[in-house]
């Protein structure tokens, strides 16, 4: 048996070996240290023919699928080894096989999964003019593939990662090289990454994989066509490969996935992974928990396919506005006929899994209860789709018409299997009675079999008249009729005598025989049938696949367009104006979830105006904990809600759409990849500047602030100068900074304007007032807050004596350095503005580019310059002096 264990185990090195033992799956060598560490298993051994006993321990095999889902939560691959032949039948060592490998990426029992979630298993093919990605989702059937264009392909990749989250990951060689792509993999702590072989990717190898598994799924060339993969190579290498790593995974080679979907780079929101964790989507930022984050407020889904759905649907807003739009409608119609939303809410609570379940049945691996499901959840669509009747908006119209009754599908179930199925396959019970007449009988036979031979008994009797003749049973020949002594005459002729007691003779008959082989077979053959019938019934439905698959589509996406009708009505949402224009405007916003954390107290709304013309970047300041994360964030998640579809927190809102948000928000160390927080923040702030255009999002709180005042001031202003200017970059930009200075920067540079969280400042306390306003703050309260929070009084006094120390000495050094001349040319500057009556923020401004000018002066090296340099110099020169009037 131990050589039969190394020889599997030679074949599947990295995977966990579970290797089947009568009731037990046991583990040995290695795999029994890993795996008792791991689930806390007794540590035992055994004789293995060597001197040392083998380490090995064991999980009972009714509760197999809990250890299995821990330790592929964790990331171990398991290879599922099974007895494949009847032990009672098997001449010497039973013959074991590798059935399944069970891998994060690729696990279908729902009981492993999280019902919220898709478990993708993702394929990346790297080359040097593009890559393709397929996303597999095993427990739904359905396939993900795109195509991506340089430039920044490694980036692109992480972007859709961070998207769809995989759990398992396959790497082409060129993916695997890209030393981008490994960081972010270790990062995120996805260490099962694989590398697999070229020939994998091979076109032709990848071709014929696709056919294989199309006919193998019953996809004609039409469904093939639908799916677009001709026109992507590349995805369809990514693809391929996809499905030649499923395929091997399975003994049968049964594969689940049925529908595969292309996507385009444009159709999306672009968000990078940073944007979409500080957005808390789907997750919280610390805890990494669904409350407190966007899908916490808007779950309000019924089905776990909604549930499902709707968290796709927050990960990838759209940047298509028909589609926007048809969502939208299909929201506010169910906001307002509401007996439509909850007709259709009601019926959607009953619904299961489908898509899971219709997996589970493509693996044959669903039981009759899981069926039985199947069947209770196709028993509703014909009502939801006439709970749909009267929705007139076109999305509500055309789901109703994807809803397929199926009564078909549920009535061959019903008809087949009884209402309360066992849930093991063996032990029986499932099949109704009257579907088959063969079983009824053998029932029948099961549940009479005694009856039956008193039936013989009384017949026999009857026929030769011998009134004390009886039926027994015995281990040597089964039944037997037993006449005794007196009556032996009277025995019949085709009776054949089998054994002679004292005073009695036992006979067989050969019907006697047939029924008792029927009686004792009975049981077996019940099973057997019932086990036939079933699996029948499961590949009848498994060709049914795609219809199902269809409805559950239309259930799902329904329940998610509820959910959002829900919470817009339970939250008093508007329906935002979604266009192509470059315009935010928002009246009355509030942050979704921050409103609902509250507990009570009440969310202070603000408004919003962010257009091309006069105001396309707020520089924002405050106090800290006045509130300046809090909007910046709340602009953000309501244009993203808006391109999702959904209705958002405000009184009325015109959201022009954003091809991509992008925040640049706190400090987060990531000290697993050995960066400080100033090196995150800054590798964060370049990719943003780099991948913004100018119909992008951006949200920067509080950047250059891990490193010295100047330092950190200079590379605040020049972002902000970046962002904001029209000739460089010029998106719509919210900035907020404790970096004062900063507020000059309106009237400077077109379209920056200073706003400030208000806040009521009585003698040396702070009251918050949430209130965004016009205007800069007129100082950051620093040791106010801190006061606020507590920190004892003499520490409070101490900071504000040691401010008062150090703004005195900063007026000083700026006096008494070479900058004096800088010093006395601002003082002059104002003052010349004085009398010109110029505003203060002009002023200042002038005086700022009048520095700028004298520095740039300062620099000139007058030795290494050409004439002609010389002469275009002198030009710029007169051409600066002149703009200061
Ligand atoms: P810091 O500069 O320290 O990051 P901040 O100005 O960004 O502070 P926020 O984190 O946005 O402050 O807000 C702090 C808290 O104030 C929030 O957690 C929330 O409880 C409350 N708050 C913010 N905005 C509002 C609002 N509009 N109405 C009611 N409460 C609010």
């Amino acid at each position: 048996m131990m050589q039969q264990y190394r020889e599997i185990k030679k074949q599947y090195p990295d995977a966990i070996l579970m290797y089947r033992l009568g009731d037990f799956y046991e583990m040995f060598f290695d795999d029994a240290l890993l795996a008792s560490r791991e689930l806390d298993l007794v540590l035992t051994g055994r004789d293995c023919g060597q001197e040392q006993r083998a380490p090995m321990c064991g999980v009972p095999f009714h509760s197999v699928d809990s250890y299995i889902a821990r330790l592929v939560a964790k990331g171990y691959k398991i290879a599922i080894c099974e007895q494949v032949e009847d032990p009672a039948l098997a001449k010497g060592l039973v013959k074991r096989e590798v059935i399944r490998v069970i891998t994060p990426g690729t696990v279908f029992e729902s009981q492993m999964l999280d019902e919220g979630r898709n478990n993708y298993l993702c394929c990346v093919l790297l080359e040097p003019d593009c890559a393709g990605l397929c996303f597999a989702d095993v427990s739904t059937g359905l396939a993900e593939v795109a195509v991506l264009q340089p430039p920044d392909l490694p980036g692109k990749i992480i972007n859709e990662l961070a998207k769809f989250v995989p759990s398992e990951i396959l790497l082409s060689p060129g993916a695997a090289a890209e030393k981008r792509l490994r960081d972010y993999l270790a990062q995120i702590g996805l260490t099962t990454a694989e590398t697999l072989a070229e020939e994998a990717f091979d076109p032709a190898a990848c071709e014929a994989e696709l056919m294989r598994h199309f006919a193998q799924a019953g996809m004609g060339a039409d469904a093939r066509r639908q799916m677009g993969l001709d026109e992507e190579p590349a995805a369809k290498r990514a693809l391929g490969a996809a499905l030649g790593y499923l395929r091997q995974l399975q003994r049968e080679g049964q594969c689940s996935i049925r529908q595969v979907e292309c996507y385009g780079e444009s159709q999306f929101m672009r968000l990078n992974a940073s944007s979409r964790r500080n957005l808390e989507l789907c997750e919280t930022m610390r805890g990494r928990e669904k409350r407190g984050s966007l899908l916490w407020v808007l779950d309000k889904t019924r089905t776990a396919m909604g549930k499902r759905l709707l968290r796709a649907w927050l990960e990838r807003p759209l940047t298509h506005l028909p589609r926007i739009t048809r969502r939208q409608s299909a929201v506010e119609e169910l906001v307002q006929v509401s007996e439509l939303r909850l007709d259709v809410l009601e019926l959607l609570s009953e619904m299961h899994d489908l898509e899971r379940l219709m997996a589970r049945v493509v693996y044959q691996s669903a039981n009759a209860r899981e069926i039985q499901a199947v069947s209770a959840s196709l028993a509703l669509l014909p009502g939801l789709k006439a709970a749909l009747a009267p929705a007139r908006s076109e999305l509500l119209t055309r789901l109703r018409g994807e809803i397929d009754p199926l009564d078909d599908m549920c009535r061959l179930i019903d008809a087949t299997l009884t209402e309360n199925p066992s849930a093991t396959i063996r032990e029986g019970g499932m099949i109704r009675e009257g579907y088959c007449a063969e079983l009824d009988e053998l029932r029948a036979l099961e549940k009479d079999g005694k009856g039956g031979l008193v039936g013989i008994q009384n017949k026999e009797q009857d026929a030769t008249g011998i009134k004390k003749l009886k039926v027994g049973f015995n281990r040597v020949f089964g039944y037997y009729i037993e006449v005794s002594n007196a009556y032996k005459e009277l025995v019949p002729e085709h009776y054949i005598r089998k054994q002679t007691l004292a005073n009695c003779e036992r006979y067989i008959t050969p019907e006697r025989k047939e029924l008792e082989a029927r009686v004792l077979g009975a049981g077996e053959r019940i099973v057997k049938l019932e086990i036939e019938i079933f699996t029948q019934l499961r590949e009848e439905l498994a060709g049914q696949y795609r219809r199902v698959r269809r409805s559950a589509g239309a259930a799902a996406e329904l329940d998610v367009l509820c959910s959002l009708a829900e919470v817009a009505a339970a939250r008093n949402y508007c329906r935002p104006e979604v266009n192509d224009g470059d315009e935010i405007e928002i009246i009355e916003g509030r942050h979704p979830v921050i409103e609902l954390m509250l507990d009570g107290a009440p969310f202070v709304s603000n408004n919003t105006a962010l257009n091309r013309k006069d105001c396309r970047c707020a520089v924002i300041t405050g106090p800290n904990m006045a509130g300046k994360s809090t909007y910046m964030r709340q602009v953000a998640l309501i244009t993203l809600m808006a391109q999702v579809g959904s209705f958002v927190p405000a009184e009325r809102a015109t959201i022009g759409m954003a091809d991509a948000i992008f925040t640049r928000v706190g400090a987060s160390d990531d000290l697993a990849s050995g960066q400080s927080t100033f090196m995150v923040e800054m590798k964060e702030v370049a990719q943003i500047l780099k991948d913004a255009t100018p119909k992008s999002l951006l949200i920067f709180d509080e950047i250059g602030r891990g490193t010295s005042t100047f330092d950190g001031m200079s590379i605040a202003r020049a972002v902000l100068e970046h962002a904001a200017d029209p000739r460089r970059l010029g998106a719509k930009t919210l900035f907020a900074t404790h970096y004062h200075e900063l507020t000059e920067l309106e009237g400077g540079i077109a379209g920056v304007r200073n706003f400030a969280v208000a806040v009521k400042r009585r003698g040396d306390d702070i009251t918050f007032l949430r209130r965004i306003v016009r205007g800069a703050a007129d100082g950051s309260y620093g040791v106010e807050v801190a006061k606020l929070a507590g920190v004892p009084e003499t520490v409070i006094r101490r900071a504000r004596a040691i401010l008062r120390e150090l703004e005195e000495q900063e007026r000083a050094k700026l006096r008494a350095t070479g900058q004096a001349a800088l010093y006395d040319m601002e003082i002059a500057v104002e003052s010349a503005a004085e009398t010109l009556s110029l505003s203060e923020s002009e002023t200042t401004l002038q005086s700022l580019q009048l520095a700028d000018f004298v520095s740039s002066l300062q620099s000139v090296e007058l030795d290494t310059l050409t004439p002609l340099e010389a002469l275009t110099k002198l030009y710029d020169i007169v051409k600066q002096a002149k703009a200061f009037g």
